[in-house]
């Protein structure tokens, strides 16, 4: 990968979520552009400072410690993703791959990974901008295999499934960027209870990251007037 354009919801997702991969990019000399839909300001904060200050610090730090080239803040509301937010979000986000062009574009699974609706509507939006403005390229979907999510105990509202093996189109072995993954983690320090969820997981200690990859042709359908019955009927 030459040019990454990785997005998320929150302060925290491109650690807790697929750091590891980051890392190794960037260590590959990707340029990596990372773009936050909203400051977190929600999230957890044991300071007196305001929750998005405290969070936007934390991330840019993750973010040095990952290689990511650059961070962007859309500030969306935190917990308020929503149909008509998911409109305005596919344009920016067309518009950032129109003028980045990203070889790979990188987001969360469709089901949102942990089922937080920000997470899958920044999917959503995400993959519509891919698919209507990308000229090439790939979408990597981070997911979940289904053994790390059955060890998932009683853990935020819904925590959907995770994906069989054959589901998966790419298991990335990030044993080699592992310590840059735990640094970059532990800087959102007010999301220590999150950071205790995700290591405590026996799965998490596989150091590996999985993902479904969609290419432009897997996702727009062949124009009309290029098959065989649409050129006989011309
Ligand atoms: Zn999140």
């Amino acid at each position: 990968m030459a040019k990454v354009l990785a997005v998320f919801a929150h302060p925290d997702d491109e650690s807790f979520g697929p750091g590891g991969t980051l890392a190794l990019w960037a260590q590959a000399n990707a340029e990596i552009h990372l773009v936050c839909v909203t400051r977190g300001e929600v999230g957890c904060n044991t300071t007196d400072e305001p929750t998005a200050e405290v969070r936007e610090r934390e991330l840019r730090a993750a973010a040095d410690i990952l290689g990511i080239s650059s961070v962007e803040f859309l500030n969306f509301v935190d917990g308020d993703l929503s149909n008509r937010s998911m409109i305005a979000l596919a344009d920016i986000l067309g518009k950032k791959i129109e003028s980045f062009e990203p070889d790979t574009v990188l987001t969360f699974g469709l089901n949102g990974v942990s089922g937080h609706l920000d997470h899958m509507a920044v999917a959503s939006a995400t993959t519509q901008a891919f698919k209507r403005t990308a000229k090439e390229g790939e979408i990597y979907y981070y997911v979940l295999p289904k053994r790390y999510t059955d060890a998932v105990g009683d853990y935020f509202v819904y925590f959907p499934d995770g994906y069989e093996e054959d589901q998966i189109d790419v298991e990335i072995d990030v044993s080699l960027a592992w310590e840059e993954r735990m640094q970059a983690m532990h800087c959102h320090k007010s999301q220590l209870d999150d950071i205790l969820e995700i290591t405590k997981n026996p799965a998490f200690q596989e150091k590996k990251e999985h993902f479904i990859v969609r290419t432009l042709a897997d996702l727009r359908p062949p124009a009309s007037g290029t098959n065989h019955d649409d050129t006989a009927a011309q």
